[in-house]
Order: C-alpha cells, then sequence, then structure tokens
C-alpha cells in the first residue's frame, strides 16, 4: 500500500501510521521523525531543519523533497509506505506525484484524518513521547504519573514543539499551507476522511473501513 496521511499536528496520523504498519509491514516515514532524528545526531539537515521546527513553520519544499526522494528509494519503501507529514503544500504534493510516476507506481489513498483545532491544543500540550520505544502518550488519558512509558517503562520527553504558542502556530501553518492539499487530493480521486476525534482504537476501526 503506498498511502498518504493528512491531517493537523496530534491529529493522530503517527499512532495510526504504527497500528497500519503493525498489520500490513509497510515503512512508516514521518518527515517529523527524519528531521527530529537528525537533529539529535547534530547533522547539517537537523541543524537547518531545527530553526523552522522550533518556531513550528515549515522546513522549505527543496529541503524536504530532497530528503523525502532519499527514503522513499530505499529498499524497504519499494513495496509501500506509509507517509506521514509529507507532502505538507501543494508544490509538495505535486512533486511526490511526479516522483512516484517516474518510478512506475502512483498512491493508492489519501488519508485525511479531520479534527476540531482546540481538542488538537488540548492533545497536543499534553502529548508525551517515549525515549526508547517512540510511543505516543496523553497525559490526559494515560494510567500513572506520565513520567515512564506505560508499554516498555522508558523516560517520557515533551517535544520542544508542543507548547502553546508553537501548537498555535502548526495549526495555522496547517490551515493555510496544507489544508489546500484537502481539495487537490479530492480532485484526483484520492481522499478518503476519517473523524479523529475520538480514542485511538475507534479511529483505527475507521481507517480500516476507509481503506
Ligand atoms: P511533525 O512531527 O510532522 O509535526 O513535524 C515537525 C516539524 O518538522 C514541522 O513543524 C516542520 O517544521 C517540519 N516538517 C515535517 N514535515 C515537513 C514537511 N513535509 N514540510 C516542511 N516541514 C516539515
Amino acid at each position: 500500500m503506498r498511502l498518504v496521511l493528512l491531517g493537523a499536528p496530534g491529529a493522530g496520523k503517527g499512532t495510526q501510521a504504527a497500528l497500519l504498519k503493525e498489520r500490513d509491514g509497510c515503512v512508516h516515514v514521518s518527515t517529523g521523525d527524519i528531521f527530529r532524528q537528525n537533529l539529535k545526531d547534530a547533522t547539517p539537515l537537523g541543524l537547518e531543519a531545527k530553526q523552522y521546527m522550533d518556531k513550528g513553520a515549515l522546513v522549505p519544499d527543496e529541503v524536504v523533497m530532497k530528503m523525502v526522494s532519499s527514503r522513499l528509494l530505499e529498499p524497504d519503501a519499494m513495496e509501500g509506505f506509509l507517509l506521514d507529514g509529507f507532502p505538507r503544500t501543494v508544490p509538495q504534493a505535486e512533486f511526490l506525484e511526479r516522483f512516484l510516476r517516474e518510478h512506475g507506481t502512483k498512491l493508492d489513498a489519501v488519508l485525511l484524518f479531520s479534527i476540531d483545532d482546540e481538542i488538537l491544543v488540548q492533545r497536543l500540550s499534553n502529548r508525551r513521547t517515549c525515549r526508547s520505544c517512540g510511543g505516543i502518550f496523553n497525559l490526559l488519558t494515560m494510567e500513572g504519573k506520565g513520567t515512564s512509558c506505560p508499554s516498555c517503562g522508558g523516560e517520557l520527553f515533551q517535544r520542544d514543539d508542543d507548547n502553546e504558542a508553537v501548537i498555535r502556530n502548526r495549526l495555522k501553518v496547517f490551515h493555510e499551507q496544507t489544508e489546500p492539499l484537502v481539495a487537490w487530493y479530492r480532485e484526483r480521486g484520492l481522499l478518503r476522511e476519517v473523524d479523529a476525534s475520538d480514542a485511538p482504537s475507534a479511529i483505527y476501526e475507521r481507517v480500516k473501513a476507509a481503506l
């Protein structure tokens, strides 16, 4: 399967990607995760991305496109992929369409995770990630004190860009630059909309039904 997971930050794309990956074995390509890994490794790409990520702005298209094309050319992505956080602009979507065409393939579907902004602000400011297994949790719904991972016991941390001012800017950027992709993919007959306002297990049932 070749899927794009589209939706505002915090809509649950990463969580659903993990569930779909377990089911289908597709590679999960999260551009945000690749930038964060580069930042951790202090690579030039990571340091360049940081200046945008800290503000909740988008990294320039050319930088992201180059990174995604080299990732999609790796052998494990040949059979299928779940793109999470890419494309985020119309030029990125045009690039992806062209890139896949040149490689004799195309997307199967684009899943749009729809959800109200205020729920997202709540969700993101309470989001915690596990440093060991990468699991994503919410302080409001998880058991325990929220300092250790319920799955593996690893340390939980809050992403630097999950504070309210940056979250609001990320949502603004989403509405201005990414939302036009909804009409773009709808015109191409690829869009499948999923209500993303419930618990991950309920959303996953909708995702399976939409596919
Ligand atoms: P995410 O984890 O998907 O919310 O991404 C975190 C940050 O990485 C975003 O706020 C952007 O600064 C950057 N980023 C991730 N994907 C893209 C993309 N496709 N285009 C531009 N910037 C991106």
